[in-house]
């Protein structure tokens, strides 16, 4: 779709309404699957004084811009996390539908974003990745494979296994070096998700690009305050790196590698 064409807004005003409801959705699972909640029920509530959030006060970003940032019962304030999250959803959505137009690629692509994000917002704070994120989102990789978007189906299975198979090989030799645990499970079961979406290449580069930005980041706070690296919060970077621009970064490797080849 051209950017001329009359439908092009409505599109991508589409684009937004979806991205703005899961961002809506990804706040109640930062919310509550680290404390194993059920995201589901109950429903929203202030934390508070418990009351329940009319539909109208849980418009996503609107809501919180009418109510000021504070509660409707009790004038408690609203961490600005909460529009933040959206907001970066809506750009996330909007974004890829700006980049790729609508396409298999653009809605793939907005999915894994999201997830990412998830997975990073509860890394960083939490240090773990709940498998309702990267099971199901191995699975939403898997069955997204099936239509015509950036990898085929026997990419996207061979991407997950090497994507779990790679950080398991790591984990089992830095456990025999370092004696004790050196990779998480969930950064295991992250990357079988990560490498259905892009593929055993796409894994293998994030899985690059996530170290490097690591020890490049945090790297120097680790080694500062012995603080724990949450992997998964570069795994996501590298992953997102990965889907928006890995194609010509591998092209530009095997250039450099196998000049004139
Ligand atoms: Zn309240």
């Amino acid at each position: 779709m051209q950017p001329d064409s009359p439908y092009y807004f409505v599109f991508l005003a589409y684009a937004g309404v979806i991205g703005a409801a899961i961002g809506s959705f990804i706040n109640v699972c930062v919310a509550r699957l680290p404390a194993g909640s059920s995201v589901i029920r109950p429903r929203s509530h202030c934390p508070e004084c418990g009351c329940f959030i009319a539909w109208y006060d849980n418009v996503p970003v609107l809501s919180f811009l009418a109510l000021r940032g504070t509660c409707r019962h009790c004038g408690t304030r609203i961490s600005w996390q909460y529009p933040l999250i959206e907001l970066a959803v809506i750009g996330i959505w909007v974004g890829l539908a700006v980049l790729y137009g609508p396409s298999w690629r653009s809605l793939t692509g907005s999915i894994l974003f999201s997830i990412l994000l998830a997975i990073a917002l509860i890394d960083a704070r939490h240090y773990l990745i709940p498998d309702q994120l990267s099971i199901g989102g191995l699975a939403a990789g898997l069955a997204l494979s099936l239509l015509p978007g950036p990898v085929t189906p026997l990419q996207s299975v061979t991407g997950a296994a090497a994507g779990f198979g790679v950080l398991l090989a790591v984990g089992v030799l830095g456990e025999r070096i370092f004696k004790k645990p050196a990779m998480g499970g969930g950064d295991m079961k992250m990357m079988a998700m990560v490498g259905a979406f892009l593929g055993p290449v796409g894994a293998m580069l994030t899985i690059f690009l996530g170290a490097l930005a690591g020890s490049i980041i945090f790297g120097p706070i680790s080694l500062k305050t012995q603080k724990l690296v949450p992997f998964g919060v570069f795994l996501a970077i590298g992953a997102a790196i990965t889907f928006l621009v890995g194609d010509s970064l591998t092209r530009w490797y095997v250039d450099l590698l196998f000049p004139g080849a």
